[in-house]
């Protein structure tokens, strides 16, 4: 049954398979109703010549009858044709345009049919051929996408009733072959109908699928970000008035939760939270952006409740594993504003947060929009950066803990910058990691470092050698033994001069790249120091796997070194650890005569902090005569 009624199109169409077919309805009809116009302009001109001729065996009445049906067929086909082209324009009220389009659309149909009917019904009293008839009815039901139901009822009436006048006129007879091609030429035509609706059905459902799909998150059911960029910048564009939000979530720990429950639970996570957000934000726009990250946009008013309500419910439905719904908000000010940015926006001030365990809502306000705005001009201006020579290098010296004399510097890239003046690596450093860019500034810094190594030592002869910090990336986006090689031999450079620094989160993240890089570095003989160590998390393994010359431990141990007890011994014995595992030491950041000196009474055996010196040009050195 339910079979049948598809078949007859008895059923309910979704909205999308409605539009495709009043779309189909209305482009036939312009091609439909140019035709017509032909035809009629050259209907009107043969009824002008023919009164002009004098052809007087047509009756005034008969003229006039004649003109006012082309007339009115014509003016029908171009209302027919403007209010379709405004349709498919989307031009003023759809709604209208469509309830208008299908009464003309009928009208427009029923003419036509009444002078198929109409001039075949003569030509057959005259014993003529009815072509008339057929060339209307497969113009109309052919072209246009009735529903079947439609087509077998309108055309079964118009048959019919063709059929009888035909059989009542009083000059013909009609014959039993024409009655059965009669009776063929209407299943045909209904046939052609049906074929041409399933088809069109066919190909609305297939658009209708792909168009889901284009717009659907396969994973969790709801939108996708190509729908969300395009939905979210026409609701703001249509209400300007209206302060939207836009939120960036992101759930922190879920990483962890798919180590331990699975990949499949994950997903099961990720649509429970997809569900909670639709419910908390029915009437917005939402999206899962990738991952564990959605988007929402939202009326401002009351968004700050329903969000407390999403992260209550993300927090209080996994226990098992510390999962938190980290969301940064940005407040679009300008309709025209671009989606993508906004979104950005979000999404960095909910990075910003990532690591903040106690804090779970972040504003993108004016002082991370100067930070974002930093960090897109840190991406944008490297390479100008580095050709042009904003890229410096400031040497903060290093000294023997015995008797404070120099035994090296560390290298500490600068950007001065032309619009932002001097910039400090907190500024830049991180971005250029983010956006994979950071080997750009360290191969520039090495090259200054080994530059700077050869004119001073030619012109002071002095050994003062140099380390210099490489970031993990550095290992996978360049070879970093190559360059050394390359820099040091162009520059002279003895092995000697130029030691490594390294973070032991690097070895951490990177361990099978920086494991082959560092000790291709050993290998050539040139120092490997760890750096910032006790900074992280991993430390203690790490010194087993790796062979380091030199151990800097990290500022951090330092702070609070007089109002916390333990401070002293934590240095102590990292120093003593070193020194049994065969290693020097170093702690950075001392900037009191008491730190140097208990440093020093511990056996430590390098010191570099403000105390002996901040980080300074080249130039400043040179100009106070230290080197
Ligand atoms: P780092 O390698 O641990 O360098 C030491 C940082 O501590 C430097 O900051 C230095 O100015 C600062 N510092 C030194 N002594 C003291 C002190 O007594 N007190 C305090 N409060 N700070 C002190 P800077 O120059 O801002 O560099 C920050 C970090 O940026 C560096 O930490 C290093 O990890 C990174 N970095 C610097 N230059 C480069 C570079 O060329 N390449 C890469 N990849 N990273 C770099
Ligand atoms: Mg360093
Ligand atoms: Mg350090």
């Amino acid at each position: 049954m339910k079979k049948l009624f598809h078949w007859l199109g008895i059923e309910r169409r979704t909205e999308y398979v409605d539009e495709y077919f009043t779309i189909a309805n209305f482009r036939s009809s312009i091609y439909m109703s140019i035709v017509i116009i032909v035809l009629e302009l050259w209907m009107l001109v043969s009824l002008c010549y023919r009164w002009f001729t004098g052809d007087d065996s047509r009756t005034i009445m008969w003229y006039f009858e004649h003109l006012v049906w082309y007339l009115v067929f014509l003016f029908t086909a171009i209302v027919m044709i403007r209010i379709s082209v405004r349709y498919l324009k989307k031009r003023g009220n759809r709604r209208l345009g469509k309830l208008w389009g299908t009464i003309v659309m009928i009208f427009f149909s029923g003419i036509a049919v009444y002078f198929g009917i109409s001039i075949s019904y003569s030509d057959y009293i005259k014993g003529e051929q009815i072509l008339c008839f057929a060339m209307m009815m497969i113009f109309v039901v052919g072209l246009l996408n009735w529903r079947p139901i439609v087509s077998i009822g309108f055309t079964g009436a118009i048959f019919l009733f063709f059929y009888i006048m035909m059989y009542r006129a009083p000059e013909v007879e009609m014959s039993y072959a024409t009655e059965v091609n009669f009776f063929t030429f209407w299943i045909s035509v209904v046939m052609l109908s049906l074929a041409v609706y399933h088809q069109r059905l066919a190909e609305a459902e297939k658009d209708e699928r792909l168009e889901f799909l284009s717009v659907t998150d396969e994973l969790t059911g709801i939108h996708n970000m190509h729908y969300f960029r395009e939905t979210a910048a026409e609701a703001i564009k249509a209400i300007p008035d209206k302060e939207y939000i836009l939120l960036f979530m992101d759930i922190s720990n879920f990483k962890a939760y798919n180590e331990k429950h699975g990949f499949d639970e994950g997903n099961v996570l990720l649509r429970s939270v997809a569900g909670e957000i639709s419910e908390c934000f029915s009437n917005s726009i939402y999206a899962r952006v990738s991952d564990d990250h959605f988007a929402v946009l939202t009326e401002n008013a009351g968004a700050k409740e329903k969000i407390e309500k999403l992260q209550k419910y993300v927090a209080e439905n996994h226990p098992n594993t510390r999962l938190k719904l980290k969301v940064g908000s940005y407040i679009p000010t300008d309709p025209n504003e671009d989606i993508a940015v906004a979104c950005d926006h979000a999404r960095y001030a909910c990075s910003m947060i990532k690591k903040i365990y106690e804090k779970d809502y972040n504003e993108y306000d004016k002082k991370l929009d100067d930070e974002f705005r930093l960090k897109q001009y840190v991406v944008n201006h490297i390479d100008e950066a580095v050709e042009k020579g904003y890229i410096e290098v400031y040497y903060q010296p290093v000294v023997y803990a015995k008797d404070k004399s120099i035994c090296n510097f560390e290298a500490l890239a600068r950007w001065n910058d032309p619009v932002y003046g001097l910039l400090n690596p907190g500024q830049f450093i991180a971005a250029l990691e983010e956006y994979r860019l950071i080997h750009k500034l360290d191969r520039k810094v090495l090259e200054i470092v080994c530059r700077d190594i050869n004119s001073h030592m030619g012109v002071m002869n002095k050994d003062v050698p140099v380390s210099v910090n490489f970031s993990r990336l550095d290992f996978e986006l360049m070879d970093v033994a190559d360059e050394m090689d390359i820099l040091m031999t162009r520059y002279k450079v003895n092995k000697e001069y130029l030691y490594v620094e390294i973070t032991e989160s690097a070895l951490a993240d990177g361990e099978g790249v920086v494991r082959a890089a560092t000790s291709l570095i050993k290998d050539k003989g040139i120092q490997l120091w760890l750096d910032d160590f006790g900074a992280g998390y991993s430390s203690l393994n790490m010194l087993k796997e790796f062979s380091f010359d030199v151990l800097k431990i990290d500022m951090a141990f330092l702070r609070n070194f007089n109002s916390n007890a333990k401070s002293k011994p934590i240095i102590n014995s990292i120093v003593q650890m070193a020194e049994l595992m065969g290693m020097r030491t170093l702690v950075e950041g001392v900037e009191t005569s008491e730190q140097a000196q208990y440093l020093t009474s511990i056996g430590c055996e390098k010191l570099q902090g403000y105390f002996f010196g901040k980080p300074k040009p080249l130039s400043a050195y040179v100009q106070e005569e230290v080197l």
